[in-house]
């Protein structure tokens, strides 16, 4: 039977009602279809929605784990997808333009690429975007059908860059976990005609089991004008090695910052016990009393904007200036 006859046999009545129903149906689905998220490009900027609670994000409830978002000369870029990426406000998640996943862990990727895709393009309706991660996507999931909803998905190895426009990014190496599929980031750009460098560790150890630091990893972050760097705990000593073995704790923080000489270290992504007020406070006044620089740990919407001569950060209603070599 052709779906002809079933249409046919309807009464008229019925038949009329249901004819203007899909009218509006459709009316409704292209005003979703077209939904415009307006893009903003004034203002350069670093908004820390940031990565509280490492991995123990995925089973709570009061979660905020969701990442960083950089508006740079007009281009979005998103660094990670924690699993509570969705509460950032839809003009920005519509408008990402280049999103960027430095490993597998739930922690910073914690929807799957699909679902992320759905949201960086309206549902598929606006295909466009790159996401640039140090894994093969076919392997954690990515099928065809999203695949082809995005610009390309790009995946990039340590040391290796990739240009969008006047922005580019390079792929650092990062000691963690599993080995070979970690990496940290290097955005380079310009702005007010000033070079601009901004660095992101990931997760990373500091040194091998004997202590002896990563020279690679100190190389690939020297020149950073901001370095975000990991810090998952604030031990210091090896009565706790244990816990150093994958990330930047306060040790590795320290040393990290020291042989950079960033002009601003922001701490990000602590681990759950790391994310109180009190412990976040401490930590960041011991590492002012190590380094003379200024130094912010992640809170939600912590906000950095990136002005001619200087930058400003704007941490809950207080505002810090501070000079843009
Ligand atoms: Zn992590
Ligand atoms: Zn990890």
């Amino acid at each position: 039977m052709n779906i002809s006859n079933y249409q046919k046999e309807i009464n008229p009545e019925i038949k009329k009602e249901l004819l203007e129903f899909e009218d509006v149906c459709f009316e409704k689905a292209g005003k979703f279809k077209n939904e415009e998220y307006k893009k903003d490009n004034k203002n350069n900027e670093i908004i820390f929605y940031g990565l509280e609670g490492g991995r123990s994000s995925v089973s709570d409830s009061k979660s905020n784990s969701i990442g960083y978002f950089l508006k740079l000369n007009g281009k979005y870029i998103f660094l990670e997808a924690g699993i509570d990426i969705k509460k950032v406000e839809p003009k920005i998640l519509k408008n990402i333009d280049i999103l960027l996943i430095s490993h597998n862990h739930p922690d910073h990727l914690g929807i799957s690429l699909g679902n992320l895709i759905e949201i960086i393009t309206n549902c598929g309706y606006k295909k466009k975007g790159f996401i640039l991660a140090p894994f093969n996507p076919e392997k954690k999931g990515l099928d065809d059908y999203h695949k082809n909803q995005i610009d390309e998905f790009i995946e990039i190895k340590p040391n290796e860059s990739k240009k969008f426009d006047n922005i580019t990014i390079q792929a650092l190496p990062a000691h963690h976990g599993d080995k070979k599929d970690n990496v940290g980031f290097k955005i380079k750009t310009e702005v007010e005609g000033k070079p601009l460098v901004i660095s992101y560790t990931s997760d990373t150890a500091i040194a091998d089991e004997k202590g002896n630091v990563y020279e690679d990893l100190i190389n690939a972050h020297k020149n950073s004008n901001i370095l975000m760097s990991n810090i998952c705990s604030a031990f210091f000593s090896s009565k706790y090695e244990r816990f150093l073995k994958k990330h930047l704790a306060l040790i590795g923080c320290y040393i990290l910052a020291k042989e950079i000489k960033p002009d601003i270290l922001f701490l990000t992504h602590p681990c759950s016990v790391s994310s109180s007020k009190e412990i976040k406070e401490k930590t960041v006044s011991l590492m002012k009393k190590l380094i003379d620089i200024p130094v912010f740990f992640e809170e939600p919407k912590l906000k950095l904007k990136i002005k001619k001569d200087s930058y400003e950060v704007i941490q809950n209603k207080n505002k810090f200036i501070i000079p843009r070599k």
